[in-house]
């Protein structure tokens, strides 16, 4: 079977993930989910004619002169309604966020007035006509019943969750961020804060992914790392599958000690492809388990990742970041590739599609991206100059300063 490509290889995850059974969630609880349906407004926002200002309601056609007399008769605090209406020749003290009283038609600013005679009288400093509706925030202005004001697929963030509070959505149907279990496999791994020994090397890729899941927008739980050696692989595959997602580094190529295929088959995984010709990544392994279209719930998505920690985060980017926003039940899931300008000229042999890393900016309002120095699928340091992958095909590759170049960001650009 010939390799897959990149894209084919997309489609066979979107293939197989299923997005997560919506779920029906209290609010509180629901930011970084998915609403898993549109949202409805029940409700007019705002929900009366309110006051924008600390004032006095009034009625325009009494606004005949500058400096008018007017009656005092009632006073309406947020939270209240008044109990009389504004007749000819009177005013209703009224505070911001309270709702206009009947009869009434501008709100004269407390800045724009002074006392009368006695107490219950007030002047108004404001030179007619003033403008009908002076200060007041109709009601529905900001939404109505019945009108779509968040879309299938949105993030809840502060502001969906304080919209949807205003609603008195107490509950919401969501889809959760998949929970992502990482485990790093190899003889030469020790945790990052032990001294390697000679032939050994510290653990980055199993924080790596983790930060990578948690820029995402998932759930990383973390596992002890993995010995080569079947027992240990088993053990510690079957823990990682008791999450959605199960991100495993390293012994997925043709070594003698790459023994993660063979184990995940052991653990009743399924294979979907392994391989897939590109640069790093080729030898990422994907599966899963559980009948494909059984919705969701209790299946687990396995990405063999290649042990190189540039490899593992490509692939991320490119594949595991695809299968959260399916999951998510974001559409499109694939991968947002954009287009960038090169800074200077570039030149570059293949022998695969390849995912170079660059750094990209936003400079007067446009995308501009400069290739890193790299050394390759090993060479983390290039990473930390980086904040994309510039997609080239295979072959010889060319480009002036100001070509035109794929991108594809990981994560934000610019922080944003
Ligand atoms: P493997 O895919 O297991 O053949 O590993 C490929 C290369 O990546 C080897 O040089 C490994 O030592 C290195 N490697 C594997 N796992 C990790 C890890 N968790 N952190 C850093 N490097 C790793
Ligand atoms: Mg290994």
């Amino acid at each position: 079977m010939p390799m897959l490509t990149v894209e084919q290889a997309l489609e066979q995850i979107l293939a197989t993930v299923d997005p997560a059974v919506p779920r029906e969630t209290p609010l509180a609880e629901a930011l970084g989910c998915r609403l898993a349906g549109d949202v409805i407004s029940p409700v007019d926002s705002p929900p009366f004619d309110k006051s924008m200002m600390d004032g006095y309601a009034v009625r325009v056609a009494d606004v005949t002169e500058t400096d008018v007399a007017l009656r005092v008769v009632d006073e309406v605090t947020a939270g209240r309604t008044a109990d009389v209406p504004v007749g000819p020749g009177q005013a209703v003290r009224i505070m911001t966020g309270a709702p206009i009283p009947d009869g009434a038609d501008a709100v004269v600013p407390i800045e724009r007035t002074r006392r009368g005679e006695d107490d219950n009288e007030i002047r108004l400093e404001v030179t007619p006509p003033v403008q009908n509706r002076w200060n007041i925030i109709p009601r529905g202005e900001s939404m109505r019943q019945g009108e779509t004001v968040i879309e299938t697929g949105q993030p809840i963030r502060a502001q969906e969750t304080a919209l949807l509070a205003e609603m008195g959505q107490a509950v919401v149907t969501v889809r959760r961020p998949p929970r992502i279990a990482v485990l790093a496999t190899g003889d030469e791994l020790v945790p990052i804060d032990q001294t390697p020994a000679p032939g050994q090397i510290r653990n980055s890729n199993a924080l790596m992914l983790a930060a990578q899941v948690r820029e995402a927008g998932a759930v990383p739980v973390l596992l002890d790392i993995a010995r080569d050696d079947p027992q240990d692989l088993d053990e510690k595959i079957a823990a990682g599958l008791q999450c959605d997602v199960l991100c495993l580094s390293g012994g997925v190529s043709a070594g003698k000690l790459d023994l993660v295929p063979a184990a995940l088959e052991r653990a009743g995984v399924r294979e979907v492809f392994h391989k897939v010709a590109m640069k790093p990544g080729k030898p990422i392994w994907f599966g899963a388990t559980g009948e494909p279209g059984a919705t969701g719930e209790g299946r687990s998505y396995i990405f063999g990742l290649p042990g190189n920690p540039v490899s593992s985060m490509v692939c991320f980017e490119l594949f595991v970041r695809a299968a959260i926003r399916r999951f998510l039940g974001i559409e499109p899931a694939g991968p947002g590739i954009l287009t960038a300008e090169l800074t200077e000229p570039f030149e570059y042999d293949s022998d695969r599609p390849t995912w170079f890393p660059a750094h990209v900016e936003i400079r007067e309002g446009r995308l501009r991206v400069h290739v890193v120095d790299w050394k390759g699928s090993s060479d983390l340091r290039s990473t930390v100059r980086a904040n994309a992958s510039v997609r080239l095909p295979s072959g010889h590759s060319t480009g002036a300063a100001g070509t035109t170049v794929d991108i594809l960001p990981w994560g934000r650009i610019n922080g944003m």
